[in-house]
């Protein structure tokens, strides 16, 4: 099974996209499956555990198998009633707990979720397989099951809300422009757009229909242009740090609102902050207190009142961390902070403070049909990029194989999402159109 996994490119479908088959490869003790959903405006996985509860199930039932877990936990939102009432019959049946969690942000980060299953802290910069436990995205264990039977990832599942005709979540192929995509739900109500790509707080900006699918897209959110969050996300990285050095008044705010600071993990952006103002030789003293930063941004988008950037000074000490090849040793072992629970930030209060509650809204399930052209980018997980093994002119099949990865090298390999014909191989993607496409061109 762990061959195919490779073989039939499944990656962690909420993340970066790290190889499944690594994770199955590993033995562990409690296996947790992360549906705690917690982006605001994202609503995807919700809408995936309602309607494919025993494919998802199926899917942590073999990777349990695969990991030799003695015991599961299935972790979603309270809130999320839908969901947990299709899941429950399954994850009765296969002895799975259900974990129920409030809603908070970020309530999916896998070391929140690790710590409240089973009590466990992860080791500072280690993995969850340090304390027995190998977490995964709902998405990814529908992607299991349906590799079990003998199916490639060819399609992604995502939920576009915020200014379009029709928020919703559907199926589509990978490569699908986020043109297309949007079209599927209904189309755009603002001209002057920008799109949240997979979140608000963690996501990426994109203003390009161009951009493509891949197999860790969330979701699109599509916000007017001129909305407060675009103008801090597209804030030079200059006048970030200037404002930055001048307007920092150490009052702490950021660290002390810190999910990973309040689980025990020295994460202190504010003394982070104070390197804006030092030379190389002083912010290496402060660089390290951002290694452990997990960027879930409730620093810069939440806790400062000065609307300063400290998430993004703690990447920027990080990325000169990994430069100078130094790791930050945190000297004693996590402990809880006594105010943890007192801190955790509501969703809804986030989407208050970052001026969201106009966009929120349901994003039911529908159907979408598929895009006569897509993109497939060769790199879409962590590891090395997929080489193509098909030829211009060629005839490919929904599934077929279309680039490799060599069998010794981290990644996965990649198929055509779409039936039709490879028009295009590049450096960095492979276009395939199906013939209504090709007789219009
Ligand atoms: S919350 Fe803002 S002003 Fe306060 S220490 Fe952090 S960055 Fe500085
Ligand atoms: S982005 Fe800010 S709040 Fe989030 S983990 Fe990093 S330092 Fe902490």
């Amino acid at each position: 099974m762990n061959v195919a996994l490779k073989a039939l490119g499944v990656v962690g479908a909420g993340g970066a996209g790290f190889p499944t088959y690594v994770k199955a490869a590993s033995q562990v003790e409690v296996y947790l499956a992360n549906g705690a959903e917690c982006e605001p405006l994202v609503h995807k996985d919700a809408e995936l555990m309602e309607h494919y509860p025993a494919e998802v199930v199926g899917g942590m039932v073999r990777m349990m198998e695969m990991t030799r877990a003695q015991r599961g936990v299935f972790a979603l939102k309270k809130k999320n009633q839908g969901a947990i009432s299709a899941l429950r019959p399954h994850l009765d049946a296969a002895g799975i707990e259900l974990l129920e969690m409030g809603d908070f942000y970020p309530a999916g980060d896998e070391v929140e979720i690790v710590h409240l299953a089973t009590g466990r802290l992860i080791p500072p910069g280690g993995l969850p397989l340090q304390v027995g436990c190998a977490v995964n995205n709902v998405e990814t264990l529908y992607n299991v099951h349906r590799a079990a039977q003998g199916h490639a990832v060819t399609d992604k599942f995502l939920s576009v809300t915020g200014l379009v005709g029709k928020p919703s979540s559907f199926w589509v192929p990978l490569g699908t422009t986020f043109g297309d995509v949007l079209e599927r739900a209904g189309g755009l109500r603002e001209k002057d757009f920008a799109l949240l790509v997979s979140g608000v707080l963690m996501g990426k900006l994109s203003f390009d229909l161009n951009d493509v699918v891949t197999k860790t897209t969330g979701g699109l959110i599509v916000l007017p242009r001129s909305h407060s969050l675009v103008t801090r996300k597209t804030t030079p990285q200059e006048s970030q740090r200037r404002i930055g050095k001048s307007a920092c008044d150490q009052c702490s705010y950021c660290t002390e609102l810190c999910p990973r600071y309040l689980l025990g993990y020295d994460v202190q952006p504010h003394k982070v902050m104070r390197s804006l103002g030092f030379n190389k030789t002083g912010a290496e003293l402060l660089n390290p207190y951002a290694d452990l930063c997990c960027a879930c941004g409730l620093c810069t988008l939440y806790a400062c009142p000065e609307d300063l950037y400290p998430r993004e000074a703690c990447l920027d000490a990080k990325a000169d961390l990994r430069a100078a090849g130094i790791k930050h040793q945190q000297a004693a072992p996590p402990r809880v902070h006594p105010m943890k629970d007192g801190r955790r930030v509501p969703v809804s209060q986030l989407r208050r403070r970052l001026k969201l509650e106009e966009y929120e809204s349901a994003a039911p399930l529908v159907e979408a049909p598929a895009p006569n052209r897509v993109r497939l980018l060769l790199s879409q997980h962590v590891g090395t990029p997929a080489r193509p093994v098909v030829l211009a002119g060629q005839r490919v099949h929904k599934g077929e194989v279309v680039a490799r990865v060599a069998e010794q090298e981290l990644g996965v390999d990649l198929h055509a999402s779409i039936e039709g014909t490879v028009v295009g191989i590049g450096d960095e993607a492979i276009e395939i159109a199906n013939e209504r496409e090709q007789s219009r061109g």
